[in-house]
C-alpha cells in the first residue's frame, strides 16, 4: 500500500529523502507495507478481536493502525498514527460496536506518514458505507486515478487503496450489488492486492489474480460459523480461530449470516506468492504451504550450509530474522550454534537522531555483541537478506571489535538486485548493494572474510512447492505483473527503460 503521489511518479523514489528517515534510522531491510484483518461475528466483541488480530500482525506495519466496525448501516471508525497498542485502548474499543469489523496496520515511508492515509478507507455509496483495508500495491494507479477523476470522484488521500474503494463505490452507485461492484473494480486494478472490505451486509476478502500478498481464512469455534480473514495465520491463532485455508488467487469470499461464499472473480490466475514473505516478512510461526515459516527458514539454512560450507567455531543468526536459518546451518554443518549478538527487544523505531559518537558506535542501540563468546572465534553470521548493506557493515565491525578472529557471512536468500513494485519498500535500484556490486565486491565493502548467498534455485527448491509458484522478481527482475514504463522509471534507475 505504497502511497500514490499525484504530482510526480518520481516521488516513489524520493520517499527516503527525509531527515527522520535517514540511513541511521532506517532499517536496512525491505519493509512490509500492511497487515489486514476482517471478522464477521455477531454477538462477539468484534472490535476487540480485530484489535488482537492486528496486534499479532504488527510486524507488517508499525506506523498507523485502524479499525472500522459496522453496526447495521452505521459505520464506526478509529484510526491514527502509531502502534496498535498506542492507537487503541479499552475506551476507544468500546466506542466501536458492531457485528463485523475490518482492521489495518500500515507501514509507510515518511513522506506519506499521515493520519489521513491510515486505513481502513471508508467511502459512502448508494448501498451504505464500505470500509477497505489493502495490503499490496497497484501498478496502474495513474490510469485508475485518471478514470476516477474524470468521473468526478472526490479523492481525499494519496493512496492507491482509496482508489480501489472509490472504484467499488462507482460501480455500486451505477447500480451493481456489493459483489459485482467489487469484482468489476478489481478488474480495473493491476498489481498486488489482498483486500478485506466491510459493508453493512457482510465482509469480503479478495486476492489479486497472482496471489502476491497472502490472505487466509479462519473460523472461530461455536455456532453459527463465524469467519475471520487475516494476512497471516498468526492473526488467527491469537484469537483462537482455526485456520481453514488461503483465499485463492483471483478469488473473492463473501462472509455474512449465511456463512462463506466463494466466487472466482478472475479466470486467468497463477500462483505468485511473494517469496520474501516466506524468507523474511511473515512471522516465523505463521503457516504457509502447510508448515510454519520457521521450518522453511531452517531448511534454507541447511541448504545454505550445503552450498557454502566454511570452517568455523560458532554460527549464529542476526536476531531475530536470521536465527532459524542459522540453526539450520549449524545442523547441516556441525558447527556449534550459539548466540553472538543480543537484541534489545524493547526498542522500536526511534525518531530521535543519535549523537555523533553513538552513530560511530554503530548498531549497539539494537544489537550488542557477547564479547566473551566471540573472542578468538571464527564465526559464521547468518542473515536473511542484504539490501543496502549499511547495517551488515556495522555488524561486522562490531563483531571484529568484540574479538572475533574471522567473520564469515552467509545470507539465506540470493542477492537483491531489483526493487519491488508490489507493496514492499526495497528502495530504488541504485540503493541496492547487489545491483551494482559483485559478491566479491560486497564482501570487500562489508569487510568480511567470506560472503556467500543462497542460490536462487536453492531458495525455491527448499519451498518443496512448484518453483514457478512464487514471485522472486527482486532477485531476477522477472516481474509477474507487467510494470508500466513510467512506474518502472521511478525505481529501475540502473536499467535502460524504453519509453
Ligand atoms: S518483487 Fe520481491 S518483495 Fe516484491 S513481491 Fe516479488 S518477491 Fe516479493
Amino acid at each position: 500500500m505504497i502511497p500514490y503521489h499525484p504530482d510526480s511518479l518520481d516521488d516513489y523514489s524520493q520517499q527516503s529523502d527525509n531527515a527522520i528517515n535517514s540511513d541511521e534510522n532506517r532499517p536496512d531491510k525491505p519493509e512490509e507495507a500492511c497487515g489486514v484483518f476482517g471478522i464477521y461475528a455477531p454477538g462477539e466483541d468484534v472490535a476487540k478481536l480485530t484489535y488482537f488480530g492486528l496486534y499479532a500482525l504488527q510486524h507488517r506495519g508499525q506506523e498507523s493502525a485502524g479499525i472500522a466496525t459496522f453496526e447495521g448501516t452505521k459505520v464506526h471508525l478509529h484510526k491514527d498514527m502509531g502502534l496498535v497498542s498506542q492507537v487503541f485502548n479499552e475506551t476507544v474499543l468500546q466506542e466501536l460496536p458492531g457485528n463485523l469489523a475490518v482492521g489495518h496496520t500500515r507501514y509507510s515511508t515518511t513522506g506519506s506518514s499521515r493520519k489521513v492515509n491510515a486505513q481502513p478507507a471508508v467511502v459512502e455509496t448508494s448501498l451504505g458505507s464500505l470500509a477497505l483495508a489493502h495490503n499490496g500495491n497497484l501498478v496502474n494507479t495513474v490510469e485508475l486515478r485518471e478514470q476516477l477523476l474524470k468521473n468526478k470522484c472526490n479523492l481525499v488521500t494519496t493512496t492507491d487503496s482509496e482508489m480501489i474503494a472509490f472504484a467499488i463505490a462507482e460501480e455500486v452507485n451505477a447500480g451493481a450489488n456489493w459483489l459485482d461492484a467489487t469484482m468489476e473494480a478489481c478488474r480495473r486494478c493491476q498489481g498486488a492486492f489482498s483486500l478485506v472490505i466491510g459493508t453493512p451486509d457482510g465482509v469480503m476478502g479478495v486476492r489479486d489474480p497472482n496471489g502476491i500478498r497472502p490472505l487466509v481464512i479462519g473460523l472461530l469455534a461455536g455456532e453459527p460459523d463465524r469467519y475471520v480473514l487475516a494476512s497471516e495465520t498468526c492473526g488467527l491463532d491469537i484469537i483462537g480461530a482455526e485456520y481453514v485455508r488461503d483465499v485463492q488467487p483471483g478469488e473473492l469470499v463473501w462472509i455474512n449470516e449465511e456463512g462463506l461464499t466463494s466466487i472466482q472473480w478472475h479466470q486467468q490466475t497463477q500462483r505468485k506468492l511473494c517469496i520474501f514473505e516466506m524468507i523474511y516478512f511473515a512471522r516465523p510461526d505463521s503457516l504457509m504451504h502447510d508448515e510454519t515459516l520457521y521450518s522453511y527458514r531452517m531448511r534454507l539454512g541447511r541448504r545454505l550450509a550445503a552450498e557454502s560450507l566454511v570452517e568455523a567455531d560458532l554460527v549464529f543468526g542476526v536476531p531475530d530474522s536470521g536465527i532459524p536459518a542459522a540453526i539450520g546451518f549449524s545442523q547441516a554443518s556441525g558447527i556449534a550454534y550459539g548466540e553472538g549478538l543480543i537484541k534489545n527487544r524493547y526498542v522500536g523505531r526511534t525518531f530521535i537522531q543519535p549523537t555523533q559518537s553513538m552513530r560511530e558506535s554503530g548498531l549497539r542501540m539494537k544489537l550488542n555483541p557477547l564479547k566473551d563468546v566471540l573472542v578468538g572465534k571464527r564465526v559464521v553470521i547468518v542473515d536473511d537478506s542484504i539490501v543496502r548493506g549499511t547495517t551488515s557493515r556495522k555488524l561486522v565491525k562490531t563483531l571484529r571489535e568484540a574479538g572475533a578472529a574471522e567473520v564469515h557471512m552467509r545470507i539465506s536468500s540470493p542477492p537483491v538486485t531489483h526493487p519491488c513494485f508490489y507493496g514492499i519498500d526495497t528502495d530504488t535500484q541504485d540503493q541496492l548493494i547487489a545491483a551494482t556490486k559483485s559478491v566479491e565486491e560486497i564482501a570487500k565493502q562489508l569487510e568480511v572474510d567470506t560472503l556467500a548467498y543462497l542460490s536462487w534455485e536453492g531458495m525455491l527448491e527448499t519451498t518443496r512447492e512448484d518453483t514457478n509458484s512464487f514471485c522472486s522478481a527482486c532477485f531476477t527482475g522477472d516481474y509477474p505483473v507487467a510494470i508500466p514504463e513510467q512506474v518502472k522509471r521511478s525505481k529501475l534507475i540502473l536499467e535502460k527503460v524504453v519509453v
